[in-house]
Parts: structure tokens; C-alpha cells; sequence
């Protein structure tokens, strides 16, 4: 079986930032589940579909083609063959991708890209349920969390650097809103496996943060 290493945890806990960095150092590759539900958001707000209506987004399923390529190492989403870039990226999206991901035939449409990328590759995937749900079996689970203020300052200057304007309140409010949706949602909700490993990232930096996961990599591959 190819290396899988699942890092599940809330948004803005960092999970992407360590998962390439460790993805990298590994040379195996990273997955960024969270750009799927992005990109199905992204297309229910672009046919105008409300994404809390079940009906209607399954009803719009069979016309995505969601493909993840890499392109000089990083991922890209390609949706009908378009790039997605940065446009999965914003605060409305963000929403959207929540909700459509509360969806069941929404989960079920993308577990077969997520499971076929880590049949084929060693993976670093992070979402929200891959050690639960996707990869079940994976050599390393880690759950990667940080205060509510910390993940919400980092996401705030994340968007700030993009170019996307809103202010650090607004960003908290979001994010505790969707933290709650997607834990507390009947499918799949954004919990720790119970084999996971906790790693609280507020008070390390990224180097830090990535040596302690890296550690605990090294000893469950017995490397
Ligand atoms: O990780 P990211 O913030 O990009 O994910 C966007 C949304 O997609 C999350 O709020 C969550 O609702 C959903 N998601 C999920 N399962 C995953 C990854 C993301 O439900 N594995």
C-alpha cells in the first residue's frame, strides 16, 4: 500500500500550510480534499442553486467534472476543464462549500476521486474526514486544531493577501459558523478519528509545527 497520511481538522488550524510542507519533505503528494467541496460550491453559485437544497444540487452532479492536477507541484482544480484558481477561494465559496458538503450524494460523488488519488500516490490529505471516512486504514492521522483567535487571524491575513477584503470579526463569525455546520452535520462530520493523534498548532510556527508531525510520521513508519 502506498504511504497515506490524513490530516483532518477545522479550517484555519494550518492543515495546508503543514500538509504540503510535510507532503514535500516526504515526496509523496498532497491533496487538498476542501478544493472538491469548493469546486461544487463554486458551480451550485454559478447555476444560481440554493447549496442547503439537497434536490437541486444532486440534481447538478452529473454536469461536474471535478479533476485535480498538479502543475509545477502545486494543485489545481479543473472544473469542465477550467481552472478554478483562486475563484474557489473566497469567503462566499467558503460558505457554499459548506453547506453542499452537509449533502450526502455530494460526499458519495467525490469519495471515489479522493480514494482513487491514494490508490495511485503515497498521499498527505487533508480535509475534514479523511482519517474517519476516506482512508480509514491510513499509516498516520493527525488532528491538527488551534484556538478559535489564532485560526481566525491566520485566515484573515490569508484572504488579506489575496486581495480579498473583510475584516477580522467577520472572519471569527464565518469561520465558528461553519466549524459548527460541519460538526455537527449527520454525514461525515468533522471529528477526530479515534486513532488520530491531537496536535495543537496555536503556539508553534510552521517549521515547529511540521518537525512534531514529521516525528510522529517517522515513528508510526518505523523510519
Ligand atoms: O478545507 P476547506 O476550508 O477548504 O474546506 C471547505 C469546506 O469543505 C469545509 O468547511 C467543509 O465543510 C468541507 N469539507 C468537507 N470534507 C473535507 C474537506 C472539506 O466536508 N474532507
Amino acid at each position: 500500500m502506498n504511504v497515506q497520511i490524513a490530516i483532518d481538522g477545522p479550517s484555519g488550524a494550518g492543515k495546508s500550510t503543514i500538509a504540503k510542507a510535510l507532503a514535500k519533505k516526504l515526496g509523496i503528494l498532497y491533496v487538498d480534499t476542501g478544493a472538491l467541496y469548493r469546486t461544487v460550491g463554486l458551480y451550485a453559485q454559478m447555476c444560481g442553486v440554493d447549496p442547503h437544497n439537497a434536490a437541486a444540487v444532486a440534481e447538478l452532479l452529473p454536469e461536474i467534472h471535478a479533476e485535480l492536477r498538479y502543475e509545477n507541484g502545486s494543485q489545481q482544480v479543473y472544473l469542465n476543464g477550467e481552472p478554478t484558481g483562486d475563484r474557489i477561494r473566497t469567503p462566499e465559496i467558503s460558505m457554499y462549500a459548506s453547506a453542499v458538503s452537509a449533502i450526502p450524494a455530494v460526499r458519495a460523488f467525490l469519495l471515489d476521486t479522493q480514494r482513487e488519488i491514494a490508490a495511485k500516490n503515497g498521499v498527505v490529505m487533508d480535509g475534514r474526514d479523511i482519517g474517519t471516512v476516506i482512508l480509514p486504514n491510513a499509516n498516520v492521522k493527525i488532528y491538527l486544531t488551534a484556538s478559535d483567535e489564532c485560526r481566525a487571524k491566520r485566515r484573515f491575513l490569508e484572504l488579506r493577501e489575496k486581495g480579498i477584503e473583510t475584516s477580522l470579526e467577520e472572519v471569527l463569525a464565518d469561520m465558528r459558523k461553519r466549524d459548527n455546520a460541519d460538526s455537527s452535520r449527520e454525514i461525515a462530520p468533522a471529528v477526530a478519528a479515534p486513532d488520530a493523534i491531537p496536535v495543537d498548532s496555536s503556539d508553534l510556527s510552521i517549521e515547529e509545527c511540521v518537525s512534531q508531525i514529521e516525528a510522529i510520521v517517522a515513528e508510526k513508519l518505523g523510519r
